[in-house]
């Protein structure tokens, strides 16, 4: 029986009403970032870096870690969405003066930088430097944020909120491309549930929203096991269980002294983590018939 009030559980018909262009009614789609990477496809690419650019010198050994692994999408967020307001030397964001290491980045390194956007008016700055936005997981049904990044025709990152359902998240993708931009990729980032209320399991992984997604939306699902655990022990595990269960893409936080990171410094991994993270990823994505990138 159809949907008669707002819910969780998706009706036929909201496939062809409530969300027609990101539902699976549709082809499949690939989302294409250049001419080798590609979501959703028999390519994982790999999303990663420190959770924000603290500094320039930071941000350039993260580049050299992703070139040292053969991988080219930097999370390079210079806006953030921190949950208290107040900035100290160790609690940070960089905010308009990471654009000027944006465009350092772009100069230095052959990597493609995935930024977060959290108000409209910084588009057309961020647009020069940034290959894909990403809208996180606060501002998922912030409708207007991404109807204006939307119309920009760049990829975009939508981060599923933590208390919102698959239909709402495909509710909001839907915004997205109705401003006809097809290129949109769908995250899973963990949820809330009642015993998930500890520093070492924040959030809890929605694995289930993966094969989810595959069946009720053409949108590629990626995942980011880091902000949905809270805690580096427990990210390559999350990691290996993603790529195993579907995900077509990752993001993972990595810092080279994760503890001393300026946000969230329990969850990024160390550099060494890291590429030895890349090296199981790579085995187990052989074996699916899958190359990470
Ligand atoms: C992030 O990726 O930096 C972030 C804040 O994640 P989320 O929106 O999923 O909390
Ligand atoms: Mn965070």
């Amino acid at each position: 029986m159809d949907n008669k009030f707002p819910g969780k559980d998706i009706s036929d018909s909201d496939l062809k009403d409530k969300f027609p262009l990101s539902s699976s009614l549709n082809k499949k789609k690939i989302v294409k970032i250049n001419n080798d990477i590609s979501f959703g496809g028999n390519v994982v690419p790999i999303i990663s870096g420190p959770n924000g650019i603290e500094n320039k010198e930071l941000i350039f050994r993260c580049c050299e870690i992703l070139e040292k692994n053969n991988l080219k999408l930097l999370r390079g967020q210079i806006y953030k969405p921190l949950t208290f307001p107040y900035r100290s030397e160790k609690y940070y964001e960089l905010g308009d003066e990471g654009l000027k290491i944006l465009e350092q980045i772009k100069k230095n390194f052959d990597v493609l930088i995935v930024s977060e956007v959290m108000e409209p008016e910084k588009l057309t700055l961020m647009n020069e430097f940034v290959d894909v936005f990403q809208i996180g997981a606060r501002n998922m049904q912030n409708f207007p944020l991404i109807s204006k990044t939307a119309k920009y025709k760049k990829p975009i990152i939508l981060k599923r909120h933590f208390g919102c359902s698959i239909r709402d998240l495909l509710g909001s993708s839907e915004y997205a491309l109705l401003e006809k931009n097809e290129n949109i990729i769908l995250c899973e980032r963990g949820i809330s549930a009642p015993h998930t209320h500890k520093s070492t399991s924040r959030f809890m992984l929605d694995i289930q929203a993966i094969p989810a997604l595959k069946e009720y939306s053409c949108l590629p699902i990626i995942v980011d096991p880091s902000h949905a655990c809270f805690w580096h022990e427990w990210v390559e595990s999350l990691t290996l269980a993603s790529l195993a269960a579907g995900a077509e893409g990752l993001m993972i936080e990595f810092h080279p002294d994760p503890r001393n990171a300026a946000v969230d410094p329990l969850q990024a991994i160390n550099f060494q983590e890291f590429t030895n993270l890349v090296k199981k990823l790579r085995s187990i994505a052989s074996y699916l018939n899958k190359k990470i990138l």
